[in-house]
């Protein structure tokens, strides 16, 4: 067993760390203000690699597998102090450009796969519907045949990317009587006849990263939408919740870090009673706690991306890593606002950033509970 990084790894993450502060995080403050994405941003955060990480080198990529993506994203979440930016960039990345390129066919990736991994274009991922959440075989969304086409029709709620989505990875029923494999997994263009988007308005946390509502009327979409076999779109969606369970969460890992890191600057810096708060302990432990949430999800979390990488048995560690990651960063904002005082429910000085955007976290990629289930059932309670 070894817990060192490589040089490389190492290297590679400063580079991003100090990228992230200096491009990602210096209008961030305006951005997160007015609830704005700025594609310009995305641009330049997509110059840099992070739309493509795990994708092959051959398609525009970095070709890392999930330990160093997570290494990578948690240096972005520890220098970018704009979460909805990165949780924009991984819902593109993970839940989209994975599963386009580990099931795509070989016409699609011709057709799509750079300008995905290149971030030139922007994909969202769309499962979820009104009747439709955690049990996502209870979708009504449809794609019937018709002749050599598809015409899908429903509606998806709470998508990520969708007001600003060029692109979108839609499941829908192709036999609604198989359950399990009766759904597929379609990559459809925004301008197709029939898709309409509107945007789901502010959220709690994130704000930066659009959600919206996107309609399906008798969309009517060639053979060659099809991403992976008919039938194939519940495995390939479970599939790219384990790179979004892992890898997504590693930027809450670095989020904390940078939470902590100003905890300390002000537990030192702050003095009542004539002496530096943090000399009490009932702060300087909310400071330890913080410390111990960082280091276990980060052991959680590279042994999920190991034991991915190994081919070795993977769904109980990444369940555990993501619920304990989002639960921790909840608690850490929590603690972040209380050692902080005042000033940490002052909107302007953004004490409370981590918290708000940890909130969601709970939610997406599969809900605390859900992960719980999936944990009870290694237990042999299920
Ligand atoms: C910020 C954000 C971004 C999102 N982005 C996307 C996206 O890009 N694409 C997309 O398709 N979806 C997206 N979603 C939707 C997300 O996947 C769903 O919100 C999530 O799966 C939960 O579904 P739901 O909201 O319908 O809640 P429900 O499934 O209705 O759950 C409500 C409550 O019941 C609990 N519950 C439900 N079933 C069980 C059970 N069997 N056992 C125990 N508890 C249970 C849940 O844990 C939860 O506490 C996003 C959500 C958020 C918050």
């Amino acid at each position: 067993m070894d817990f060192f990084l490589t040089d490389e790894q190492t290297t590679y993450a400063a580079h991003v760390q100090q990228f992230a502060e200096q491009v990602l995080s210096a209008s961030a403050a305006e951005r997160m203000a007015k609830s704005r994405f700025d594609r310009e941003i995305w641009r330049q955060a997509a110059e840099m690699g992070l739309t493509g990480l795990p994708l092959p080198e051959k398609w525009g990529g970095s070709g890392f597998g999930a330990l160093d993506t997570m290494i990578v994203v948690e240096a972005l979440g520890r220098g970018c102090e704009d979460m909805g930016l990165v949780f924009s960039l991984c819902a593109h990345m993970f839940a989209c450009a994975v599963p386009i390129w580990r099931y795509g066919s070989e016409t699609l990736h011709e057709r799509f796969l750079h300008a995905v991994a290149k971030g030139e274009v922007i994909v969202a991922n769309a499962i979820t519907e009104p009747g439709a959440g955690s049990d996502v075989h209870a979708m009504r969304t449809t794609a019937t045949r018709d002749g050599d086409h598809y015409l899908l029709s429903g509606e998806k709620c709470f998508i990520t990317n969708a007001p600003i989505a060029d692109l979108f990875l839609i499941y829908a029923q192709t036999a609604p009587k198989h359950g399990f494999f009766g759904i597929s997994g379609f990559l459809i263009s925004r301008d197709t006849p029939g898709l309409t988007v509107t945007d789901a308005g502010a959220k709690t946390g994130l704000n930066t990263s659009p959600w919206g509502t996107v309609y399906l009327q008798e969309c009517r979409v060639p053979m060659s939408a099809l991403v992976g076999v008919e039938g194939g779109g519940a495995p390939m969606f479970q599939d790219s919740m384990v790179w979004e369970r892992g890898c997504l969460f590693a930027a809450y890992v670095g989020a904390m870090e940078r939470v902590l890191q100003q905890s300390i600057r002000q537990a030192t810096d702050r003095k009542q009673f004539g002496r530096q708060i943090g000399d009490n302990q009932a702060i300087s432990n909310r400071l330890v706690d913080m410390k111990l949430r960082i280091e276990t999800s980060r052991l959680l979390l590279y042994r999920a991306g190991w034991l991915y990488d190994h081919d070795q048995p993977y769904e109980e560690a990444i369940a555990l890593s993501k619920l304990w990651i989002s639960e921790c960063a909840v608690q850490s904002g929590l603690d972040a606002i209380q050692i902080f005082g005042g000033t940490g429910v002052t909107r302007a000085t953004g004490i409370d950033r981590l918290l708000l955007d940890a909130l969601p976290s709970r939610v997406f990629s599969g809900t605390s509970e859900i992960q719980r289930e999936i944990i009870a059932r290694h237990l042999g309670l299920r």
